[in-house]
């Protein structure tokens, strides 16, 4: 049932109470649960549906016991007695992600660790982590079904990124391993492919396409 996707995230997960936001089916604190990998996990989850699968899925594991599905908006799932020492939220937009966590923020001040997984939007996350007081220790990439995802692992502390590490990653930007220059090509195709558009319908000189190139621009420097 678990993908790779999911697979990848739950290799970093290091400790043993989880809150896993918006966890929809709740696999993965299943996954990390039959694992031996956690002792405690919520998963938090938005809409009714997939909340009521998720109370299902857990039931027929027998895991009720260890898993507890909560009907809640982003970290409202979490209550500070819960002890949670890391929280995982995956598979939406990097905007979303740092609304909850911006929300949610008097969820973090036991300096719970973060493992996140948007599926685009990656640096409204990153900013949103150096503005909360956290420091990412990890990044990876993975792709699946024609999709290349980007995880991100963070911790309390200071962090001070340049735009193009907020942009492009702090590590992966570095590293530049194939995935990363795959997707970073694919994302200069879109971006060329809209200016081409832009510029049959003579808008050489418009804002948006001066950002447009300017976005190109650094692409094809970081790769
Ligand atoms: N985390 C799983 C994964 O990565 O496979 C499920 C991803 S699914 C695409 C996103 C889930 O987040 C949906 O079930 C959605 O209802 C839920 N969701 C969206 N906004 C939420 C919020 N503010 N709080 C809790 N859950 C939310």
């Amino acid at each position: 049932a678990i993908n790779k996707r999911l697979k990848l995230v739950a290799s970093y997960v290091e400790d043993k109470r989880l809150a896993d936001i918006g966890s929809d089916h709740a696999y993965l604190p299943i996954y990390l649960a039959k694992e031996n990998k956690i002792n405690f996990a919520i998963a938090g989850e938005i809409v009714e549906g997939p909340h009521k699968v998720s109370i299902k899925n857990v039931k027929e594991e027998g895991l009720s016991g260890v898993i507890e599905c909560r009907k809640a908006a982003g970290l409202e799932a979490i209550e500070l007695a819960d002890n949670i020492e890391v929280i995982t939220i995956c598979g939406m937009g990097g905007k979303l992600i740092a609304d909850i966590l911006e929300k949610g923020k008097d969820k973090l001040i036991n300096r719970p660790n973060l493992i996140l997984q948007p599926n685009l939007g990656e640096r409204f996350v990153r900013e949103k982590l150096q503005d909360l007081g956290y420091t990412i220790i990890a990044e990876d990439i993975i792709e699946e079904d024609g999709h290349i995802y980007e995880i991100i692992v963070a911790t309390d502390g200071h962090m001070s990124l340049a735009e193009d590490e907020k942009n492009f990653g702090k590590f992966l930007s570095k590293e530049k391993n194939d995935l990363f220059v795959k997707k970073q090509k694919q994302e200069l195709d879109k971006v060329n492919y809209i200016l081409s558009q832009l510029e049959k319908a003579k808008e050489e000189k418009s804002e948006k396409v001066l950002e447009l190139q300017a976005k190109a621009k650094k692409i094809e420097e970081v790769i």
